[in-house]
Formats: structure tokens, C-alpha cells, sequence
């Protein structure tokens, strides 16, 4: 019997667990074992399903099985829900292994979340020494699109003669230019063209849009990775980072960024103790600055080159799946070498449904969404995949028409409705008094408060003491009775003085008649508030919450409150992009046809057209006994700014010529029952022969 750090002992049974690996996942385990630090840097480069993020669960338990510290194990993925599975995953081996019973073997690792997460505690704690103020606030994206629009304004680029670009676009190229560590006149060359000739007015905007939020103390995302890696650029505080950790280890490599990936070489220069893990066939988020050159060129950039690990057998997918999604990803323009191989059990063959429109495709989803859970799939185990969040819109109305329950992630966030964010601006004022943007907000729920007084409010807030400030301040007798509640309310939220998470509590109860008298449906937007304050309940303090709401916000209420229903059976609706590393017996993917998949807004260039490819080869990879591309033959086009809205005809996607058809199983669904109480208008065009149409261009391969 071997003991261990955490208490355990190892039995010789429990010793065996890797066993379950296949002998290439096992060399990636113990790769390295024999040496103290772990070996030198390791890559696991492999395509979907191939259990890599498994393979990286039982590396960091063999390592923490064998007395590695976890204190000292620094784990990031892309979402904060990837991250709690993954040290569940860990903590769960661990227990196994060391016969650890459920009460005593609980394991956390403090240092496992997102960049932006572990970033953001970092520079809390090393905050004076970089210059910053440690009670900063980070801004969310909608806030620095508000932000860089006040800035522009302020700098007169709202009144150009030649139109200057939007505040989204504005934000999207600084934040470009900080993540991809680009030359700003380069990447507007590369991927803005027509903002070219405006470089050195964005160079003056961002230094504008820069002081604007130091002077503020505040934080945006990019600034989250940017002050993390120049503080590992400083070689005392960068080595001092470094050697808090023994092991780092990331998943999803091939989504990482330029800042990214310099923070991980700069925490461990020599490599010795990095483990990466990723693949390049699914890299999806260019327009986020991530570059798939990280993954590609990581064993080179040490000396010598990191050791690599393939991995070929995928243990998600039905052979006939497989060969689909293998067929798919095979006609990428770089040729990716996997192809991988799967002895599951057989399955039918992936489906091509095509339907008439996407009210059929939303009947259509629905009732083989029931059919299967007749068969007894449950709705957890099913999921409906999309390009784009209002893709589901149809589908969800014909689900809350026939009482199916489900949940949404990806698209609008629970935190960007604007009842949400009144209640956060209000506890992120009190926590800093120098945050003018949600100053003027929370100001601007007083009634008559227009923005001149607003701002004056939140000038006078950030000049000093803020609460003796704030009383000093002459406001209109109208507003008395207001202001007082609202000063008596900052009283009890700054600092210390309303215990949390009582504080939370408070800040609803200020809100509510703001609410009542602000919103019409003022009750459903109750309902998210009790949630809010749910939420805030998990958290063990103010500044925690604060943080984690902002850098990687639920994406539904579902996320982070247990399941969304009583009922805890439900269906999965999800974006593509938020579905990466999960997995569901049956999927259906919405929308294949051009323009939804590759995306009317991303037909640009052939790299985007590449990762638009990707994406239906990550939606495809999600499933594992049954898959539907779901190909409505007519669509509604919205808002087209000279056409109007309009049907048009829609064709499967080019992602799925008709060589790969043999991969698939063909069908065409006509719904046999009228969609009576639908109040979806039919589509203003001549019926189409569906089913002969299709037999048509069937027969044609
Ligand atoms: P993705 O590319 O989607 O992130 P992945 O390569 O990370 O996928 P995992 O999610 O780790 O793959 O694993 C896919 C599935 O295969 C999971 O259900 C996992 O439990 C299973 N699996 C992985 N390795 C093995 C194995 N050696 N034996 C049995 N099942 C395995
Ligand atoms: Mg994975």
C-alpha cells in the first residue's frame, strides 16, 4: 500500500485504473512520471472524441495521486462550466484511486478557471505592484462598447464627414490589436481594409478609450491577458508568478491567442510541467484573435521540441457518424492528417432532413425530440445545435407549445438584460466610486435624472470621499425623496457595512420600485433578480461574485442554478461555438444551407469560409448514436437593408456537396398535422413539390 499527501492510501486494484486508457492515452499520462517536475512540455494534439480532455483528467490525478501539490497546479480551459467539469473529472479519479470516501476526499484545485479568471485574481493580488488600483472593476463587453462610444464622441469621431467606424467596430479592432499582439496598421491592412486610412485617429481613440479607464479603475477584458502578460515580461515578478506553479496544464489549446499562449511559455520558461491539449481541426474562434499557429507550432517553440501525442481512436461516435464527420472535415483546404476510427457499436447512418421551412424544421426537431424519448432517450441526452443564437427562435416557441423543457446557451446572456445589469452597476459603483459608467447608469434610474446630472453625479462620486461627496451635492427638491433612498442605499453597500450576501438582498429591494415603475413585464423581470440573488448566494464574497458574473457570466440561468425546471429531464439548445468538448446521444444541428452555415458573415475569405467548416465539423463531433442536419428548403431572410424581409430559397450547405452524400441517410419530412395554433405566417411564396424536388436531386448522385 502506498500513502499519499492528500491522505489516501493507493491499493493495488486502485493502481490499476489506468488500464482503462488505450496504450497512446496512457503514454500521455505518465509521460514525464519519472521526473520530478514532471517531464519536460507535453502536446496532445488529436481530433474530436479521442478523449483528450480525459487524457488531461487522469494526468493531473496520476500527478496528484503521486504527491503533486494541488495548490500548486495551475488548470485553464475556455468556460468556467468546462473548468468545474474538469476538476470534477480530476477530483473524481483521485477519490477512486486513494479510496477516499465522498466526505473526506473532496478535492478543489484554487487554481483551475479561465485566463480571464485566473487573470483577473492575479493581478488583484499583485495589483500595486503593476500600478494598479486592487478595488478595480472589470468591464464587461457591453460596457466597453459603451465606454469606447462616450470616448468616441468625446474625441468628435461621431461627427466625421467620411463615416468612421461604429463603437462595436471600434472595440473590436483594439481588441484585436491587444489579443493578437498585431501592429494596428497591419491587422487593419489584413482583416478591416475599409477602417485603413483611420489609423492614426484609432490610435488616438484607443489611447483616449486607454486613459478613460485608468482613470475610471477599470478594467476591460483584453486588459485581463495584457497586464498578465506584462507582468510575466518583468523578470522578477514574472519568475515570481512562475514558481507559484509546478504544473500547467491547458485544454482547448487550439482557441488560444497570441497573449495567451505567451503567458503560458513565460510561467515556465523551460516547459518542464506544461501539458497542452487541443485540435486543430476545431479551432473556431479566429474573430476572438485566436490563432491556431499556437497549437501548430508549440513543440517547436522549445528546445528540443515538446514531446507529442496523437490520439486516432475516437470513443464518442458510431462508426456511421464518423465517417460523416470525417467526410466533412476531409474537404478542409489544409489537409488535417486525422482520420479517425471508432469500434462503437453500429448506428443508422447520420441524416440529411430536408424540410419545407423552418416552421417545419421546428415541428420536425420537436417531434423526433418526443419520438425519441418514447424510445427512452432522455431529453438530457439530446441536444439542438445552431450557427447563431436566433436560429432557435422557431424551435423554441414549438417546444413551449408542447411542454418540452429545455435550456439555452450561447447568444444573449442572462447578465446583458438591462434589469441585471441596473442591480450590478449599483453594487459595482459602491465597491468603486470612481466607475463613471455605472454611476451614471444607476443615477439615471432616479426619476427626471437626464445624463448631464447623471454625469454630475458620478463626477462628483469619484472626487474624493464619495458618500460625504454625494451629500454635499445640491440636487433638484424634485429628486429628494429619491436621492435620499439612493445615498442610504450606497451607505449600506460600500464596503464592509451590509454583510454579504445580505447586500445583495438590499441592492434588489432599492431596485424594485425603479423596476416597477421603469418596466411593463416588471414581474417576469422579478423572477431573474430572485435568480441573481441566488447566484450571488454561491459566491462567498462580493468582489468574487462581481468578478465571476463579468468574466465568464452564466449563459443561462440554467448554468449556475442547477437545472432550469423542477423537472430536471431537459432538452439542450445550444449554440455551436458554446457546445465545444460536450458530447449528447442525439444531435441535430438547425439552418444547414448556405448563408446560416458558412454564415452570410463570414464568407469574406477562404480562412473564414475554413472556419465556418470547423464549426459544422464541431457540431457534427457533439454526437454519438444519432445525428441530424436539419436542411429547410426555403428561408426567412431578415432585415436585408434594401429587400425588406423576405423567403428565399435556401441550399444545403456547400460544406455537404453531394460526393459526401453516400456518408449520409437521405430523407425529406413533410408535417401530416397543420400547425394550427401557430401564429407563425406561412411563407409568401408558390408551394414547392418537396418530396418529388428532392427525389430529384437525390437521384442526380
Ligand atoms: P473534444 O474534441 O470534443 O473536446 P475529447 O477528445 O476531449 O473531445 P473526451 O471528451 O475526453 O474527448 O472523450 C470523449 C468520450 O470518450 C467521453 O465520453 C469519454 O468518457 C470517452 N473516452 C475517452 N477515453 C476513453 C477510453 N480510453 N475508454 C473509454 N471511453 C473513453
Ligand atoms: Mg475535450
Amino acid at each position: 500500500m502506498a500513502s499519499n499527501e492528500l491522505g489516501g492510501t493507493q491499493t493495488q486494484a486502485s493502481r490499476d485504473y489506468l488500464d482503462e486508457l488505450n496504450p497512446e492515452q496512457r503514454c500521455a499520462v505518465e509521460f514525464g512520471m519519472e521526473d520530478a517536475t514532471g517531464g519536460g512540455p507535453l502536446l496532445i494534439i488529436a481530433g474530436a472524441g479521442t478523449g483528450k480532455t480525459q487524457t488531461l483528467a487522469y494526468r493531473l490525478a496520476h500527478l496528484l495521486v503521486r504527491g503533486a501539490d494541488a495548490r500548486r497546479v495551475l488548470l485553464m480551459t475556455f468556460s468556467r462550466r468546462a473548468a468545474r467539469e474538469l476538476e470534477h473529472r480530476v477530483g473524481k479519479i483521485v477519490q477512486q484511486v486513494l479510496n477516499l470516501d465522498a466526505g473526506t476526499g473532496h478535492l478543489t484545485l484554487p487554481w483551475c478557471g479561465t485566463f480571464h479568471g485566473i487573470g483577473a485574481r492575479l493581478l488583484r493580488e499583485y495589483a500595486t505592484r503593476v500600478g494598479l488600483d486592487a478595488s478595480f472593476t472589470i468591464l464587461d463587453r457591453a460596457d466597453s462598447v459603451d465606454l469606447m462610444g462616450i470616448v468616441r464622441y468625446q474625441q468628435g469621431y461621431s461627427e466625421t464627414e467620411r463615416r468612421f467606424p461604429s463603437k462595436a467596430s471600434c472595440l473590436s479592432i483594439y481588441s484585436r490589436a491587444v489579443n493578437s499582439r498585431e501592429p494596428l496598421q497591419v491587422l487593419l491592412d489584413g482583416a478591416y481594409p475599409w477602417c485603413s486610412t483611420w489609423k492614426s485617429a484609432l490610435d488616438e481613440l484607443f489611447a483616449a478609450y486607454v486613459a478613460q479607464k485608468q482613470a475610471q479603475h477599470i478594467l476591460d477584458y483584453d486588459d485581463l491577458l495584457l497586464y498578465w502578460a506584462h507582468m510575466m515580461e518583468d523578470p522578477e515578478l514574472g519568475g515570481e508568478i512562475g514558481a507559484r506553479f509546478d504544473h500547467v496544464l491547458v485544454d482547448e489549446y487550439q482557441d488560444t491567442n497570441a497573449l495567451q499562449s505567451d503567458i503560458v511559455h513565460a510561467l515556465r520558461p523551460s516547459g518542464h510541467g506544461v501539458t497542452v491539449v487541443g485540435d486543430d481541426a476545431q479551432s473556431i474562434y479566429s474573430f476572438r484573435s485566436a490563432t491556431v499557429r499556437n497549437i501548430l507550432d508549440f513543440a517547436q517553440h522549445y528546445q528540443p521540441a515538446a514531446a507529442r501525442v496523437s490520439l486516432a481512436r475516437n470513443y464518442r461516435s458510431s462508426p456511421q457518424i464518423l465517417s460523416a464527420c470525417n467526410a466533412v472535415i476531409g474537404l478542409a483546404k489544409e489537409g488535417f492528417e486525422k482520420r479517425l476510427w471508432s469500434d462503437r457499436a453500429a448506428t443508422p447512418p447520420a441524416e440529411i432532413v430536408e424540410v419545407g421551412d423552418e416552421t417545419d424544421q421546428a415541428q420536425y426537431v420537436a417531434r423526433s425530440i418526443l419520438e425519441r424519448r418514447e424510445t427512452g432517450m432522455a431529453l438530457r441526452n439530446q441536444a439542438v445545435l445552431f450557427r447563431t443564437s436566433s436560429h432557435s427562435a422557431l424551435l423554441e416557441i414549438e417546444l413551449a407549445r408542447r411542454d418540452i423543457p429545455f435550456v439555452k446557451y450561447g447568444g444573449l446572456r442572462f447578465l446583458e438584460a438591462a434589469h441585471i445589469k441596473d442591480v450590478l452597476s449599483l453594487l459595482r459603483w459602491a465597491d468603486n466610486p470612481h466607475h463613471g459608467l455605472a454611476a451614471t447608469r444607476v443615477a439615471q434610474l432616479l426619476p427626471g435624472v437626464g445624463p448631464a446630472t447623471a454625469s454630475r453625479i458620478a463626477g462628483a462620486a469619484a472626487s474624493g470621499d464619495m458618500l460625504a461627496a454625494l451629500d454635499r451635492l445640491e440636487i433638484a427638491e424634485s429628486l429628494r425623496a429619491p436621492w435620499d433612498e439612493l445615498r442610504r442605499v450606497l451607505r449600506r453597500l460600500s464596503k464592509g457595512a451590509a454583510r454579504w450576501p445580505l447586500a445583495i438582498g438590499e441592492a434588489i429591494e432599492w431596485y424594485l420600485p425603479h423596476l416597477e415603475r421603469i418596466y411593463d413585464d416588471a414581474r417576469v423581470r422579478r423572477i431573474d433578480l430572485e435568480d441573481l440573488a441566488r447566484m450571488a448566494a454561491l459566491h462567498g464574497t462580493r468582489e468574487r461574485f462581481l468578478t465571476e458574473m463579468t468574466l465568464d457570466p452564466p449563459e443561462a440561468v440554467g448554468d449556475e442554478a442547477g437545472a432550469p425546471y423542477k423537472d430536471d429531464d431537459f432538452l439542450v439548445l445550444s449554440t455551436i461555438h458554446s457546445a465545444k468538448g460536450r458530447e449528447w446521444r442525439a444531435v441535430s444541428v438547425l439552418n444547414v444551407v448556405d448563408g446560416c452555415i458558412p454564415s452570410d458573415m463570414a464568407t469574406g475569405t477562404i480562412a473564414e469560409i475554413e472556419e465556418e467548416r470547423r464549426l459544422l465539423y464541431v457540431a457534427m463531433t457533439r454526437a454519438r448514436d444519432h445525428l441530424s442536419l436539419v436542411v429547410p428548403r426555403r428561408f426567412y431572410i431578415h432585415q436585408q437593408s434594401d429587400k425588406g424581409d423576405r423567403h428565399v430559397y435556401a441550399q444545403r450547405s456547400r460544406f455537404v456537396p453531394d460526393a459526401l452524400l453516400p456518408h449520409f441517410a437521405l430523407s425529406a419530412w413533410l408535417p401530416t398535422v397543420p400547425l394550427a395554433s401557430s401564429s407563425v405566417p406561412k411563407p409568401n411564396v408558390a408551394p414547392i413539390d418537396l418530396a418529388e424536388k428532392v427525389r430529384r436531386s437525390w437521384e442526380r448522385n
